[in-house]
């Protein structure tokens, strides 16, 4: 029997590019988010090895132009630069980034206006949960109702309601603590960034006497004004809690000043960048999470995750995403052959999770183990060494050997 309704729960990047995978292969789908049209969509994302399993989603004809539609700088032109607190560039990519495959950094509002093309999206639906009744379907519980499906697939993120409901929680809180706040630069001071990166860059803080850890910062552009006079720019101060400032403020003017004490130990344009950030706009403080696929998850057959809701992973190797989009092939493939008759839903859901799983816990311990060693601090010797794979990396274009040290995870 053919499949009669796909119920995607959730319309981040994952649901919606799943939408447009079954969209494209004729399967029939329904998807539901929580929140209302206008919510705000973060800022950028780095896409690398993910975009070819976007083109199978939507379909080569519908990617013409996707880079300029997309891309925080209307272009492709992108590059990712680690630098030094005193601004010694180590690592300088031409693309985005080499290590994990060539790319470019996307504007997630752009993002999502490209994911949603011709979908129809429920909003201001927010499913609770699951339920397995006797007659081979399956519920989502919702605020608008009990929505009955043949499947469903948990695509609602890092506290995903559907994998609450079947195995509970289990997100972890690292110790990893991110202190964000965003704002508008001249194209003067854009200039003197673009020397180190035209769009985002990791600035590694200096390990101070005493300490065993340091702070860095992430700069990131994410959209600039139409006459170029102005670009918006996004922070992101981070650091080990176990290592270093455990003491945190808790006023929105505390954090400000906190954000200026740690910018100070880094040089222009990098520090002004933080410490000319209006003070009275919102910063944001967040403990880093993740979720480990768990052995015990079991949606009977019937329900599946993907995403985020499946293998939510530290930022610090930019491949959250990128593994979502190979997801959504995985189990978009597995399902056509479902509606097919090929095989069985619970055949669908077994085939794409023994792929995913395993993929997604790679990708959660490999961020997991980056994060930490980030934070760590680099000793003389590691900063050389890296300066000199840099220096290689510029000129050759790639470092094939680079996988030795940073293993591919997909
Ligand atoms: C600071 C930062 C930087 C990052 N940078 C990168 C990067 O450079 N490259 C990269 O590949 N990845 C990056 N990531 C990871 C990436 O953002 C995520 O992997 C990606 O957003 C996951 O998409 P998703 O659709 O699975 O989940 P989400 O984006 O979280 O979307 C989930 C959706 O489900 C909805 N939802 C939630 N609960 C419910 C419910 N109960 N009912 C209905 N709907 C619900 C939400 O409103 C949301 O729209 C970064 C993450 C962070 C935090």
């Amino acid at each position: 029997m053919p499949l009669n309704s796909v119920l995607i729960t959730g319309a981040g990047p994952a649901g919606l590019t799943l939408a447009q995978y079954l969209k494209t292969h004729h399967v029939p789908f329904r998807i539901i988010e929580k929140a209302s049209e206008s919510r705000l969509q973060g800022y950028s994302v780095t896409l690398h090895f993910g975009i070819p399993y976007i083109t199978q989603a939507m379909g080569q004809e519908k990617m013409d132009g996707f880079a300029e539609k997309t891309s925080v700088l209307y272009t492709d032109v992108t590059g990712f630069a680690t630098v030094t607190a005193d601004g010694e560039i180590l690592i300088q990519t031409r693309g985005t980034p080499t290590i994990v495959g060539t790319g470019f950094r996307a504007n997630r509002s752009r993002l999502r206006q490209f994911l949603l093309d011709g979908l129809d999206l429920e909003t201001g639906v927010e499913v609770t949960g699951v339920e397995f009744p006797s007659d081979g379907v399956v519920i989502a519980k919702s605020n608008k109702g009990d929505i009955m499906a043949d499947i469903i697939v948990g695509a609602d993120g890092l506290h995903s309601s559907i994998r609450q409901s079947i195995i509970g929680d289990k997100v972890e809180e690292l110790t990893i603590m991110n202190l964000s706040g965003s704002t508008h630069i001249t194209a003067e001071q854009y200039k003197a960034f673009a020397k180190y990166s035209p769009t985002h860059a990791m600035v590694h803080g200096t390990k101070l006497p005493g300490k065993e850890g340091v702070a860095n910062i992430f700069f990131g552009i994410n959209d600039f004004s139409k006459d170029n006079n102005t670009y918006h720019m996004r922070w992101v101060i981070s650091w080990d809690r176990a290592l270093i400032y455990n003491d945190i403020p808790n006023t929105n003017a505390g954090l400000h000043e906190f954000a200026q004490e740690i910018a100070s130990q880094f040089c222009e344009p990098f520090k002004s960048i933080v410490q000319e950030t209006d003070p009275t706009s919102k910063i944001w403080l967040g403990k880093v999470c993740q979720y480990m696929p768990d052995p015990s998850w079991n949606g009977n057959g019937k329900v599946t995750l993907i995403g985020d809701a499946l293998h939510s992973m530290t930022p610090y190797r930019g491949e959250g995403l990128n593994h979502a989009m190979i997801d959504i092939v995985q189990l978009g493939e597995q399902l056509v052959k479902a509606h097919h008759d090929e095989i069985t839903i619970a055949e669908a859901i077994a085939a794409y999770e023994a792929e995913a799983i395993p993929r997604g816990k790679r990708a959660v311990q490999a961020s997991y183990e980056s994060a930490y060693q980030l934070h760590e601090g680099f000793s003389w010797l590691v900063t050389r060494i890296t300066k000199l794979f840099g220096l290689t990396l510029y000129y050759s274009g790639h470092l094939p050997f680079l996988r030795f040290f940073f293993p591919k995870t997909h």
